[in-house]
């Protein structure tokens, strides 16, 4: 049986003459029971590719059979992607509170081990899903109408965190600045990153640091740890959130957001949300590291910078990886200075513009990284 394909709106901000901004919200559904799977794209505004990786995504599930159903929701951020400025999208950051838009999400921990006092040993996992579904939603829609208010960011991702609570698998489409594709994995999903096609993958530990990945996965793997511990059992409630770099901010490449969501694919066909054995995660080879091994390389100076070092290449201790020009010293020989990799690294992602002030986070780099296959 084919899917079908509703499509809804939701009021996620308001601008300043009162008027509501929209976000679509695509629900893909055939009937038939099987995982919840929330998919958004563009929480920072200049991250545009993984709107064209829905379009492909919603043009390939129409044409098959899936379990349960798959909300999507694109471009989720709509304040963020008009934040213009020039040629630029300033889209990381809530412009009324300087905060990040993907750090606003509700997590408490104190709640998840009260939550887990009360289960019962009779309990079934479905019935600890869907009450610790519930209860999640009720803490954050009680969070999103506190008294006291909330600032926008925080406002938008609630709302989005609402119909994420309430998913099996969450999948949050990202950019780098310029950046290869990587993704970010919680360390108690590590074996699930050959269902990726993503040759660089980023192992985070397994605590909430406020990304809209972590709010979806820590309350379960709190709770089954917890559980766990608890009942010497063995709960595992298959749960489970990425996030996806795709490539770079400001682009949307139709032909590569095709085979980004083919691998997307891949990786519902693994889960068996879609019927059909026509994916495969790409033959590559994946190269991993643990998030305190991801290093930003900042500048100690202001200048113009060759970003050399393209990202994905494997560089060796003392290689050069990016080259300065000093516009003070055109006529001598300081006029260049040479940036080399501190050791043997991966840059992942670089700095978009080559003018930079001091202290700007130039390069993010892979090191003591580890092949995964
Ligand atoms: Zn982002």
């Amino acid at each position: 049986m084919l899917s079908t394909v509703t499509k809804s709106h939701m009021a996620v901000a308001q601008n300043a003459s009162g008027r509501s901004l929209n976000v679509p919200i695509y629900t893909i559904t055939s009937g038939k029971s099987g995982p919840n799977v929330y998919i958004q794209s563009s929480i920072h505004g200049s991250e545009v590719q993984g709107n064209v990786v829905i379009f492909h995504l919603i043009q390939a599930l129409k044409r098959h059979g899936i379990n349960g159903n798959i909300t999507l929701v694109p471009n989720c951020n709509p304040v963020g992607s008009n934040i213009k400025a020039g040629e630029y999208t300033l889209g990381r950051f809530d412009p009324v509170n300087g905060t990040n838009w993907n750090r606003g999400y509700y997590y408490d921990e104190e709640d998840v081990i009260n939550f887990a006092e009360q289960v019962q040993l009779s309990d079934t996992i479905e019935q600890i899903k869907t009450r610790f579904k519930a209860h999640t939603l009720a803490k954050i829609k009680a969070k999103s109408s506190r008294p006291w208010g909330l600032g926008l960011a925080q406002q938008l991702n609630l709302k989005l965190q609402a119909m994420a609570s309430q998913a099996d698998i969450v999948l949050d489409l990202h950019n780098g600045p310029v950046s290869s594709r990587h993704i970010y994995i919680p360390e108690f999903l590590a074996q699930q990153a050959p269902l990726f096609s993503m040759p660089h993958v980023i192992l985070i530990p397994n605590h909430f640091a406020g990304a809209l990945d972590e709010a979806s996965f820590c309350p379960w793997w709190t709770l089954q740890t917890l559980l766990n511990d608890r009942f010497t059992g063995h709960y595992d409630f298959n749960v489970e959130a990425y996030t996806l770099e795709m490539g770079s901010q400001e682009v949307i490449d139709f032909v590569d957001g095709h085979h980004d969501a083919q691998a997307i694919l891949a990786y519902l066909q693994a889960k068996k949300v879609i019927n059909t054995s026509q994916y495969e995660p790409a033959s590559i080879q994946r190269v991993g590291v643990y998030l305190s091994d991801y290093k930003t390389l900042f500048t100690d100076f202001g200048g113009m910078v060759e970003y050399v070092a393209k990202p994905g290449e494997i560089l060796k201790e003392g290689d050069t990886i990016a080259k300065v020009l000093n516009i003070d010293d055109l006529d001598n020989e300081h006029a260049t200075q040479i940036i080399s990799a501190p050791c043997d690294l991966i840059p992942i992602l670089h700095f978009p513009s080559a003018s930079v002030l001091s202290g700007t986070q130039l390069y993010k780099c892979f090191t003591n990284y580890f092949s995964i296959t």
